[in-house]
């Protein structure tokens, strides 16, 4: 029996019970939220789609206890950004909710893997991992993985190519100073300074989109969600199948080109147990500075949410 618990039933964690529901990836969704009217309509809604998908049990609730028996815990719950806000800013008043809130689900589970997705989502994981007292391995967010997304669907247009043939991290802060690691991104098998219409330009052109993405989108239509959905029902998928699959994650940092005692993003392989492996990518001397700067930014901002 596959279990994912999903807590935050606002448009993120809808979309990603949603996602997970037409793929069948668990046998079981739970959904809590505070506003157990919500939770119970998401839940709703959900099941009266269930001719259409793979048959699953949905459940619902405000008790932090219907986490029970989870395999994996996805953290959604918070306010989000405002149009215009960066992500740091939501920083103090999502903490508040954590220390609350991650204590008690440990007192209910402690087996499963924690994956965070609320905003600023690197210092939502390091607290969890502080608050919880998990191993690292069992709690991290999806950092990244969702700014690579979007920076491969870029290159994917400007390159007139499909994004699952652009092999291309985006690490760092899962915000304003994050960073494309260049010099190890491939295109069709050619690293990407080989590749037919390369240039400076057209790369960082894609990369100022990925920048902007959510600010775009936040301000269109107030909030992003399908993406992300979808970003959450790979990450969980590859934990409930123990598939390895590689992506940059915020993970807790001990010795990463010099860097520890933050969550940031690295590439990572991902199993049952959650964080498999970290990878030391060979980085230039450039990216290297914006790794450092990226966690510069982060550790300022623990030092004032978790002196
Ligand atoms: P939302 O306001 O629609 O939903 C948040 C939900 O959390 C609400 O339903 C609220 O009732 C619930 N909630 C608040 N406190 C709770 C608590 N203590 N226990 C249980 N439920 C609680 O927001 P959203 O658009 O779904 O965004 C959720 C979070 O995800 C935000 O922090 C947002 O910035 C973040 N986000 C992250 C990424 C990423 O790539 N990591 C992408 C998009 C959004």
């Amino acid at each position: 029996m596959k279990k994912v618990a999903i807590v935050g039933a606002g448009f993120v964690g809808s979309t990603a019970a949603y996602a997970m529901l037409i793929q069948g990836i668990a046998h079981e969704i739970v959904i809590i939220d505070l506003n157990k009217e919500k939770a119970h309509g998401e839940a709703m809604d959900l099941e009266q789609g269930m001719q259409f998908t793979q048959s699953a049990k949905i459940s619902y609730g405000s008790d932090l206890n219907l986490c029970q028996g989870a395999d994996v815990i996805v953290i959604t719950a918070g306010l989000a950004q405002k149009p215009g806000e960066t992500r740091l800013n939501l920083v103090k008043r999502n903490a508040v909710i954590f220390k609350e809130m991650i204590p008690k689900l440990v007192s209910y589970n402690k087996d499963a893997v924690y994956l965070i997705i609320t905003n600023p989502v690197d210092i939502m994981a390091y607290l969890t991992l502080k608050y919880s007292g998990l191993p690292a391995n069992k709690v991290f967010g999806s950092g990244t993985s969702l700014d690579s997304a979007r920076f491969r669907y870029y290159l994917g247009q400007k390159f007139d190519i499909n994004p699952t043939a652009v092999h291309a991290f985006i690490l760092g802060e899962h915000g304003d100073s994050e960073f494309p690691a260049i010099s190890s991104a491939t295109i069709a098998g050619m690293h990407i300074n080989d590749f037919e219409g390369y240039s400076p330009e057209a790369v960082n052109e894609c990369y100022d989109e990925t920048k902007k993405a959510a600010y775009e989108i936040i301000s269109r239509k107030g909030a992003t969600y399908y993406a992300i959905g979808l970003v959450i029902a790979k990450i969980v998928k590859g934990i409930l199948n123990d598939e390895h699959i590689v992506l940059p994650l915020s993970v807790h940092l001990d010795n990463y080109y010099d860097e520890g005692n933050l969550c940031m993003s690295v590439p990572c392989v991902l199993g049952k147990e959650g964080i498999v492996k970290k990878y030391q990518l060979p980085l230039s001397a450039d990216e290297q500075a914006k790794l450092h700067n990226s966690a510069k930014i982060l550790k300022d901002i623990i030092k004032g949410v978790y002196p």
